[in-house]
Formats: structure tokens, sequence, C-alpha cells
């Protein structure tokens, strides 16, 4: 069921039948009083990196103890990526709905609830020379029968709606965890090799950036929240690359792992610290 929605968006991407609205589209649209909640209900929501250290930081909660709390997360066999979704919104209802319907941690939100009934699609092409062309789209998510927002809604255009839902650092995380998805995916054929091992080793560095933080002695003051999220997802390129390298995968399939200098885990170090 997780997957069924990211599938129909690749699906109508693949196909080029997912309408991309420009910035200056008009639509209508306002939450409405009848139908507060409904949509928490019974809901997939998924989350990314940035979606879980933004709301565990919201509560106080370390990442880790977040993610074991509310979230699941399933190997998506196709992908050979895993992904994770708002556990009690999937089996309903979402635990941070509160009694009227509305969200507990609205200004932490995660990106995808942020900006319903506007979705966000990005993919990497390969041009014929090589070149890595980035396709993204914004998009209407077919709507739910119940979800009332589209009668008597006040008119905004995508822009007015993205910059009231402040959803631009999401797209900037969201950017740097999908351009390491598509890595893994595409450079490292991530699906002939991922496993529960390899899991275990890189979702502290997806989930749990505190603990990391915690073994650098690195506060928030030192390397903003933002840059360690990139240098984050940066370490994991790094683990993933030398991984894929023992599988026979990836730009160091011929090297193997004897090729480096300087162990994993230093050189990973050195990442996360220095951001390099
Ligand atoms: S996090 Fe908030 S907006 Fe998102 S599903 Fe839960 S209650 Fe709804
Ligand atoms: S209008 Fe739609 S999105 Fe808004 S509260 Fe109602 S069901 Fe949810």
């Amino acid at each position: 069921m997780a997957f069924d929605f990211q599938k129909g968006v690749l699906d109508k991407l693949e196909t080029d039948t997912l309408e991309a609205l420009g910035l200056d589209h008009g639509f209508e649209f306002s939450c409405n009083d009848e139908c507060m909640g409904r949509c928490c209900r019974k809901i997939t929501i998924l989350l990314e990196p940035w979606d879980i250290e933004v709301m565990s930081r919201h509560l106080d909660m370390p990442g880790q103890k977040f993610f074991t709390t509310f979230c699941r997360m399933e190997l998506d066999p196709q992908a050979g990526w895993p992904a994770v979704w708002l556990a009690h919104a999937a089996e309903g209802p979402c635990t941070f709905m509160l009694e009227d319907g509305k969200c507990s941690i609205y200004p932490a939100r995660s990106g995808n609830c942020r900006t319903f009934p506007l979705g966000r699609a990005v993919r990497y092409l390969k041009e014929d020379h090589g070149d890595k062309v980035r396709d993204e789209r914004i998009f209407m998510v077919d709507r739910m029968q119940f979800c009332l927002g589209g009668r008597k809604g006040r008119t905004w255009t995508v822009k007015e709606w993205l910059d009231d839902a402040d959803v631009f650092t999401w797209y900037q995380m969201s950017d740097q965890y999908t351009e390491l998805v598509d890595y893994a995916m595409r450079e490292l054929a991530v699906r002939q090799w991922m496993n529960d091992k390899v899991l275990r080793m890189i979702i502290p560095f997806l989930y749990a950036p505190d603990i990391l933080r915690k073994r650098l002695g690195a506060a928030a003051d030192d390397i903003t929240h933002e840059e360690f999220h990139r240098r984050r997802m940066e370490a994991v390129k790094l683990i993933l690359t030398d991984l894929a390298a023992g599988f026979g995968f990836g730009p160091r399939a011929d090297k193997g792992v004897a090729g480096n200098s300087g162990s994993l885990m230093e050189r990973v170090g050195k990442i996360l610290a220095q951001g390099k």
C-alpha cells in the first residue's frame, strides 16, 4: 500500500501523463471545517529524513525514538530502497491529529502534509552524452472523495500555496535525499545487494542526526541542521559506494574497497565533521 502512491506517480511520469503545473497556475482550495481531519484518518504519509528530523526536534525526541515509535519502514523490492511512512496515519487515525481534526504538530508537519493538494515529483534522466537532467513536476494530487477543500475555496496560485506552506527548505532537503536515492538505484544497483544489515548501517545517518552529533560533539550552533543533513546524505553515498564496490557494482567496482585511503569510518567522520 505504501508503494502504491509512489508507483502511481512514477507510472504517470514514465507515460508522460503527469500534468505539471507552473508556479502561476491558479486553483481553488481551502480546508473545510466540515471535513477537518478526514484526510488524516487513514492515509499513507511517506516520510523523508528531513520530515523525521523536523518532527522529532519539534517533539524534543531523539530521531531514532521517533522512527521506532511513529514510523514504519519496508524495503521496496523494485527499488531496493526503503520506504518510510507514518504508521498510525496509515492504520488510522494519525497519532498527531487532535480531537477537532487539526494537526498537533502543524508547524512541523511533513512535506507531504503541508503541500496537499499539491504534490511534487523529482526524477533524474540521463541524456545520450551522459549528463544527468533533473525533471521536477508540481502536480495536483488526485482528490479524495471526502475532501471538501475544493468547494468555495480561496483561489491561489501554485507559488502562493507553496509559499504559504513554507515548504522550500523541505524541497531543498528532499532534493539532496532524492539525488542520493537516484544515485544508489542507478549507479550502485542497490536492488541487487541491499539487505537488512546494510539498512541497519545507514538508518542512523538517515534518521538519527542527534546520535551522530553526539558522537562528533557537534552542536547545531557549530553545524546547521540543513548543512548537517547535506553531510549525512554525502556520508550515506560514501558508505553505499564502498559497499557496492564490495559487491562488484558502482564507480569503484573495479578497485574494490582496497582502493581507498583511510578506513570507511574515518572518511565518513571527515565528511560529517568537515563537510567533505
Ligand atoms: S502529521 Fe498532522 S497533517 Fe499530517 S497526517 Fe498527521 S495530523 Fe494530519
Ligand atoms: S479540506 Fe481536505 S485536506 Fe482539508 S481538512 Fe478537509 S479533507 Fe483534509
